[in-house]
């Protein structure tokens, strides 16, 4: 019986093998293929913001932005409370998500800074002259 059982294992993997190497192969020519599309500096650069994104601290909507000089990183940020304030997320709460207030109105009942604004705090200001910000959510 064990040996019948050792015998069913090994033509199993005689017959998986071959799918593991189509996979494998596969998944590689995959990543050759994304390898070679590469994203111009605009698009990656939105990328970037949209990481950053992933930081924000409102519950409402997560918004991330990227300074950039000279093809550089000078500074990133993201919406959230400012520092010593309570975050919406630590809340629970954003008061402008709970009245459903339109966009672009009422920013007062929000503690949240705006995400191209922490990138301009974080960021050292003789860097930021004529650098760009990119910005998505
Ligand atoms: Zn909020």
């Amino acid at each position: 019986m064990k040996a019948e059982v050792s015998f069913f294992s090994a033509l199993s993997l005689i017959f998986l093998k071959p799918k593991f190497d189509i996979i494998i192969n596969s998944s590689m020519k995959d990543n050759k293929k994304d390898k070679l599309k590469r994203p111009d500096l605009d698009e990656y650069f939105l990328e970037i913001a949209k990481v950053v994104s992933s930081r924000s601290t409102c519950l409402r909507r997560r918004y991330g932005a990227v300074i950039v000089k000279d093809n550089v990183i000078v500074s990133t940020g993201y919406n959230g409370a400012p520092r010593g304030s309570i975050n919406c997320i630590d809340r629970g709460s954003c008061k402008r998500r709970d009245l459903n207030i339109p966009s672009g109105e009422r920013y007062e009942l929000c503690e949240a800074v705006h995400a191209e604004q922490n990138a301009i705090i974080n960021g050292p200001p003789e860097r930021m002259k004529d650098a760009t910000i990119y910005s998505r959510f």
